[in-house]
């Protein structure tokens, strides 16, 4: 364990049995799915920035996952991330993107309302919430973990009973001791991407012109040409659930880490002067583009993959293509493996490679469990994976799935005294089926139309009584 700092001497936060840290989409489902079993046992979530979120409120505005893609779409998530679903259209913010971008059908929402939706539910819930605060060390104290954190009022201590790593880049586990592999350590690393949104579009004109397909086309005669030096000719860009403004995946910017800050200084430089290339791309090539202009960049650059602690179990990639469907499942799958990176010759592709058969595979639940832990999981995108197998499942469905499986775990650890790595997984299992998560392929066809997923989302989460 890395114990830099002295933690008997670090004032004293909060005593608590489960401790979340990182509030991404993983890790707010995580203390959600605690929470919901109960106000017996204490719930603590942190977070380093001032909202909650992650990636899914930093810079993007789509839930993939939900749905398998093709032309026989099923939807295999349910539980919590229905609960999200449900409560982002509450606020008035939800439609069904079509499959144009090969993940399948997404779940289009406001990342702004739903920081909003993420606030509320854990405030109703009654989890101990802190923002602005970044944890920074780790030691034992007697049976428990103590987290040092640092915030504006200097350092501070939580003792755990149990400790869910939802950080993204596997913080906890790296410095409580656990084993991981480093992206780029074998295959490249996926690149990082700066999104950017832009206001003002005339998405008539943009349809009217051909929408995707010319969209495409512009791309790659603008960098054959040599006239805009775009990074990808391939880069996305789609309506919002705001008038007039589209989002973009289009920057890529590899071969710099995410876990060295100097580098990561250099990417956040490169992503920004991209975006600002592709904006004048738009608006002199691009139809309905004339008139707009780019109104926020991600709150950070994009990162898709750092450390991938080792787990009781490693999802591969031809656990993923065989579809199947282990007995010790706790999640679906149904996302193709989407690999940003480069060509041989350097450039910039997005590799697919689709699901066959059945087109849905079961996560274990020893892909959330460091190898060897008794009271830690991790969950998200630092989850136990080997590259390929993580660039499929890696979307917002699954990790919030993962959310929901350790939340679920980490209380059934409490109550029973079991390990993490010796967890009564069947009692696991029912214990998700009852809240609505999906381990079985369904039968039904999904609607996937624009409003279809008011037909999907069946939310079998109440709210505290207390409310
Ligand atoms: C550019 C890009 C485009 C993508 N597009 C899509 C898409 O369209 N749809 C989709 O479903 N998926 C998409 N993905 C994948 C998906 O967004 C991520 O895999 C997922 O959001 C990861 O969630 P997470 O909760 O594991 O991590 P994160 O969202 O990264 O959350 C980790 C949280 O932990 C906090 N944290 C980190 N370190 C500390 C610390 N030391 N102390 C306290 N807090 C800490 C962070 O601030 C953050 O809030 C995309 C990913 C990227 C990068």
């Amino acid at each position: 364990m890395a114990n830099v700092i002295n933690h008997l001497h670090v004032p004293l936060l909060a005593e608590t049995d489960l401790l979340v840290i990182g509030a991404g989409s993983a890790g707010c489902v995580a203390a959600l799915a605690a929470a919901g079993q109960g106000p017996e046992l204490s719930v603590m979530l942190v977070e380093r920035y001032g909202f909650p979120g992650g990636t899914s409120t930093q810079m993007l505005d789509t839930f993939y996952g939900f749905f398998t893609p093709g032309q026989t779409p099923r939807k295999i998530v349910g539980g919590w991330p229905d609960r999200i679903v449900n409560d982002l259209d509450r606020a008035g913010a939800v439609f069904l993107r079509p499959n144009t971008y090969g993940a399948g059908t997404g779940v289009n929402y406001n990342p702004e309302r739903l920081k909003l939706v993420w606030d509320q539910l854990i405030q109703q819930y009654g989890i101990q919430y802190l923002l602005h605060t970044t944890l920074i060390d780790v030691a034992s104290e007697g049976e428990r973990y103590a987290c040092v954190f640092w915030n504006k009022g200097g350092f501070q201590k939580v003792l755990a009973r149990r400790v869910i790593d939802a950080s993204g880049d596997a913080d906890f586990c790296h410095l409580a001791g656990f084993a991981y592999e480093i992206a780029g350590q074998r295959e490249p690393a996926q690149s990082l991407t700066t999104t950017f949104r832009m206001s003002n579009v005339d998405l008539d004109e943009y349809e009217r012109a051909g929408g995707k397909k010319m969209l495409a086309k512009k791309m790659k005669e603008a960098v054959d040409s040599g006239r805009h030096p775009l990074p990808r000719k391939e880069g996305s860009a789609h309506e919002m659930n705001a008038q007039k403004c589209i989002s973009t995946v289009a920057v890529k910017v590899a071969g710099l880490s995410a876990l060295n800050a100097d580098e990561l200084t250099k990417a956040e430089i490169e992503g920004r002067r991209q975006s600002f290339i592709y904006e004048s791309f738009f608006q002199a090539d691009v139809p309905g583009f004339a008139q707009s202009n780019i109104i926020g960049l991600s709150h950070q650059i994009g990162v898709r993959e750092t450390r991938r602690v080792y787990g009781e179990h490693r999802l591969t990639k031809d656990e993923c293509l065989a579809g199947l469907l282990p007995d010790d499942r706790i999640f679906l799958c149904g996302a193709p493996i989407e690999d940003h990176r480069y060509d041989q010759n350097g450039a910039a592709e997005t590799y697919w490679e689709y699901i066959p058969g059945s087109g849905v595979y079961g996560v274990p639940y020893g892909t959330i469990v460091p190898k060897n832990s008794q009271h830690v999981w991790m969950v998200g995108r630092c989850f136990s994976a080997t590259h390929d197998a993580h660039a499929s499942c890696r979307s917002m469905a699954q990790t919030m799935s993962m959310g929901q499986a350790a939340g679920l775990a980490a209380v059934q650890s409490l109550q029973s005294d079991e390990a993490a790595n010796e967890l009564t997984i069947a009692r696991l299992q029912e214990d998700l089926l009852r809240i609505g998560a999906v381990l079985d392929i369904p039968d039904d066809l999904a609607d996937t139309s624009r409003d279809g997923w008011k037909n999907n989302f069946p939310s079998r989460i109440a709210s505290p009584s207390s409310l």
